[in-house]
């Protein structure tokens, strides 16, 4: 039985989350025997039965730009070190490593404008870690010294500024700062 990679299940699972009423027409993950036929293709499950790509239905039932800015957001994520993510290709641009996932043509017959492909490398095919599409981890982690989860508060009344404060560096600097 052929199964998706986990990476891939994991992308899904966000992407659903995120639009929720997407048209599904054009997804797909296993080869049909057309695919097949052709014999190069990640839609094709290898010899342990797995499957390392996903399509996706380009309608995502919102404004028509999120498509764009959706697949930009895994471009990105790849390209800021998300290894298991091999290639993507849309609308007659492929994005993968060569170039620094800059997006080129596409040659190949289909374009991809019904739907948008994502490749995946073997590091994805037992990592469904979650994928930082919004490329906010490392912002997070510097914000709240990697304690991921728990609240920052503020919104608390001591962290609003009001009138002026004291010099807060442990400098002995003794100046007063303005917030007006
Ligand atoms: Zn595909």
């Amino acid at each position: 039985m052929p199964k998706l990679c986990k990476a891939a299940i994991q992308l899904r699972e966000q992407i659903d989350d995120d639009y929720p009423d997407r048209d599904r027409k054009s997804d797909g993950w296993v080869a049909d025997a057309r695919h097949v036929a052709k014999g190069t293709s990640d839609h094709i499950p290898d010899a342990r039965g797995i499957v390392r790509a996903l399509d996706i239905d380009a309608n995502l039932n919102a404004h028509p730009e999120e498509t764009y800015a959706l697949v930009e957001k895994i471009r990105k994520c790849a390209k800021r070190g998300d290894k298991r993510i091999k290639y993507i290709i849309y609308d007659g641009k492929i994005m993968s490593s060569i170039l620094g996932w800059k997006r080129r043509k596409y040659k190949g017959a289909n374009p991809h404008r019904s739907h948008f492909h994502i490749s995946f490398t073997t590091l994805g095919d037992n990592d469904g870690k979650w994928f930082d599409l919004e490329g906010d981890r490392n912002e997070r982690l510097k914000e709240d010294g990697g304690k991921l989860g728990q609240d920052l508060h503020r919104n608390s009344p001591s962290d609003v500024p009001s009138g002026r404060l004291g010099c807060r560096c442990n400098c002995k600097c003794g100046s007063s700062i303005s917030l007006a």
